[in-house]
């Protein structure tokens, strides 16, 4: 899947109070990329991420998915894509309460009503290392298995590729790394597109490029 975006834009309000959250981002995404977005609160990372993944629509600009213009879709299109094509992976984990691991990463295959690839599952739990929590509620899960548990439901359907916003906001310094190796390794061996948005210097650095944006305007810093 290539992702490409053109002069893309989002202006909330209007006159006075008139905020530009993006500013004319232009980006290419190839196929099995990973990128890290960094940048200050405000500058504008939630707002990229949601056009990039058609989850907002943008003021102005172009988005297409290997060609195609995501914005031309009606809204039921749209998200038939998304469900189909992309992962999302947040800082919150938001697993349901009541359902165990096993259920939760299947979630997403129940709304589609399609059946489970069993093996996949299994392998997914493997290199997630789940694997012996699968029968268990959130609440009996640490911080990190449950952003673990979280992957494998955003990895469930297949997608070509996962947007991911500060995966490891929310666990500490040990639990962040293991949860970022994994989610890399994952990335590299099924040749997954990645992009994730991070304040931590350490997940950005292990990005193959890496980009800054500061007031709606994005940066491609550096890259391998
Ligand atoms: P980040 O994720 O980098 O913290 P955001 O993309 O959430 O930044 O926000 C970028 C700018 O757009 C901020 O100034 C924010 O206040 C503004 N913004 C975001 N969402 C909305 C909204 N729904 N309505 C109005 N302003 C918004
Ligand atoms: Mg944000």
């Amino acid at each position: 899947m290539k992702i490409e975006a053109k002069e893309l834009s989002k202006i909330y309000g209007k006159g006075e109070s008139q905020v530009t959250a993006l500013d004319r981002v232009s980006l290419r995404i190839m196929q099995g990329d990973f990128l890290s977005i960094t940048g200050p609160s405000g500058s504008g990372k939630s707002t990229l991420l949601h056009l990039l993944s058609g989850l907002d629509e943008p003021t102005c600009g172009r988005l297409t998915y290997d060609g195609k213009d995501i914005y031309s879709l009606s809204d039921r299109e749209r998200s038939a894509f998304r469900r189909r094509s992309i992962g999302f992976v947040f800082q919150q984990f938001h697993l349901l309460p009541v359902l165990t691991a096993r259920e939760n990463i299947l979630m997403p295959l129940l709304l589609d009503k399609k059946q489970p690839d069993e093996a996949y599952f299994q392998r997914l739990s493997q290199l997630l290392g789940i694997g012996s929590r699968l029968s268990h509620l959130p609440c009996e899960l640490s911080g990190g298995q449950q952003q673990r548990v979280a992957i494998a439901r955003a990895l469930i359907a297949k997608p070509d590729v996962i947007f991911a916003d500060e995966p490891t906001g929310n666990l500490d310094s040990k639990s962040g790394g293991e949860v970022m190796e994994m989610l890399r390794a994952i990335q590299k061996e099924m040749g997954k597109t990645l992009v994730i948005i991070t304040h931590d210097s350490r997940v950005a650095g292990m990005a193959d490029r890496r980009l800054s944006i500061v007031d709606g305007v994005l940066t491609e810093v550096a890259g391998r």
